[in-house]
């Protein structure tokens, strides 16, 4: 092992040999996110196996943030000391057809998760672009996926398990717990290690997936709601270059026992597509779900990107800004005004729909949101001085940032967007008193002024 490696065991960790699942990271290289573009401040990764081994870790240190699958672009995930990883807890624990509700380790990722769900004969209400990231670090940062009546992945958690800073474990859930469960599952990683999830399930389902190219902006300007109702779930992608979205995805369950009919050749002013395509549009389809209406299980259609693919470019950037969806088609227009700037940097813009919730530090707090993301090329010192500009034109409809992409809307703005902070500072307090579970990034936001 050479200098700058430092994968340790620690006293618990050393009763039961855990190394394994992490030995890749334990190079002579640093640990970086799933995109390369953001290096973790330390090596120091302690992976563990069992609730028992996340206590004695926990315990054991005054400073640990987790990790979960890695797929943020900023610090969120970051530590100067020491990072643990519960991806070994990636166990189907329980599954309640009664109660209708799934309970799996933290560790475990939907792309782990839905082909078992599925097989049993249950669904989860929506999924992200990708499955494969970790339910808890999904849930935890306010992830979403696109569909006027879906709420974020989060709106799916019924309890969730958490080691507090003391080491105690603690369940919190939606029957019992009330505002401190509407606190704590969009938690950003600031309350403690979450070690199990429970999430309620539906009845497995269908879906297929049609895909439309060139919708013209005038049609989205006059018909924005119909549009984003098209299906149970809306994607609009554009490069922004012209008055157009690119290509549109539109998902929709099938109904058990009802023929495949032919997609209408024509989406307001969209002519349907005649092959299977990706967002952007010069990459393989082969990494995206399938398309041109055949049916299949929900997971294989609700995420864009294929499990054991590449999703997205890879080489890449991302940010995404939501606001609230009366202002939907004013925010659209505000930053199509800025395309000359923005479309040489961009890979892709896609733009969805999320229903409102109730978690305090969500996005979607209180409010149906239109989120508005942007794949950039890995330009950082380019995007850098774009995003302020974007922000400055979404300021008037009170954007908030994606908690997991990258951002500069300063701290003082984005804190007077979350209305519950206070309560949610009060809450981290009491979970976790002396910071234990803080890094730089929640310092600049959650608590910085
Ligand atoms: C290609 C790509 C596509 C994406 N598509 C979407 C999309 O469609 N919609 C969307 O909203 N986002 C999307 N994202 C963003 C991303 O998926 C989310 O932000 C999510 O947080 C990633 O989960 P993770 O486990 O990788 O989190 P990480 O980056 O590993 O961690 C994120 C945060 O979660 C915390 N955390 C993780 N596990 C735990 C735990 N067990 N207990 C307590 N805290 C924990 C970490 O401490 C950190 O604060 C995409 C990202 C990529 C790279």
């Amino acid at each position: 092992m050479k200098k700058r490696t430092f994968l340790h065991l620690s006293a618990a960790a050393m009763v039961t040999p855990i190394l394994a699942p992490l030995t890749a990271w334990a190079r002579d290289e640093k640990l970086k996110n799933w995109a390369g573009n953001y290096e973790y401040s330390t090596n120091r990764l302690f992976p563990a196996k069992s609730v028992a081994d996340v206590q004695a870790l926990v315990r054991q240190h005054k400073k640990l943030k987790v990790l979960g699958t890695r797929h943020c672009f900023n610090g969120i995930a970051d530590s100067r000391d020491n990072l643990i990883s519960v991806r070994p807890l990636d166990q189907l624990i329980s599954l309640d057809a009664q109660a209708r509700t799934v309970t799996v380790g933290a560790g475990m990722s939907y792309g782990q998760l839905c082909p078992t769900l599925h097989e049993k004969g249950f669904a989860l209400h929506n999924l992200a672009s990708l499955p494969h990231i970790s339910i808890a670090g999904a849930c935890t940062t306010a992830t979403h996926g696109s569909g006027d009546k879906n709420g974020n992945l989060s709106t799916a958690v019924a309890a969730i398990e958490l080691v507090t800073a003391a080491g105690e474990v603690i369940t919190l859930s939606r029957e019992r717990d009330g505002e401190r469960f509407r606190g704590a599952v969009v938690g950003l990683g600031a309350l403690g290690v979450i070690t199990k999830v429970t999430l309620d399930v539906q009845p497995t389902f269908q879906m297929r997936q049609d895909v439309y190219e060139n919708l013209p902006l005038s049609q989205l300007k006059l018909h924005f709601d119909y549009i984003t109702s098209g299906g149970d779930s809306v994607s609009l992608f554009t490069d922004w270059r012209a008055e157009r979205c690119n290509e549109v995805w539109i998902k929709r369950r099938v109904e058990p026992g009802t023929k495949p009919t032919a997609a209408a050749p024509e989406f307001f002013g969209a002519r349907l597509a005649t092959r299977n395509l990706h967002p952007i549009v010069e990459l393989s389809a082969e990494n995206c779900t399938e398309q041109m209406g055949v049916p299949g299980p929900w997971y294989e259609r609700m995420p864009h990107f294929r499990m054991g693919f590449t999703p997205s470019s890879g080489k890449e950037l991302q940010s995404e800004y939501f606001v609230p969806r009366q202002h939907a088609v004013e925010a659209i227009l505000a930053v199509q005004k800025l395309h000359a700037q923005v479309s040489p940097h961009l890979m892709i813009s896609e733009i969805r729909t999320i229903a409102a919730d109730e978690f305090w530090m969500s996005t979607a707090y209180r409010q149906a949101s239109v989120a508005i993301h942007f794949t950039w090329q890995q330009d950082w010192p380019a995007v850098r001085k774009l995003l302020p500009v974007i922000e400055r034109e979404l300021s008037p409809f009170g954007v908030r940032p994606h908690w997991g992409k990258l951002f500069t809307v300063p701290a003082a703005q984005l804190q007077a967007r979350y209305e519950k902070l206070a309560d949610f500072r009060a809450l981290a307090r009491e979970f976790d008193p002396q910071g234990k579970f803080q890094n730089q990034f929640l310092a600049a936001t959650v608590w910085g002024s």
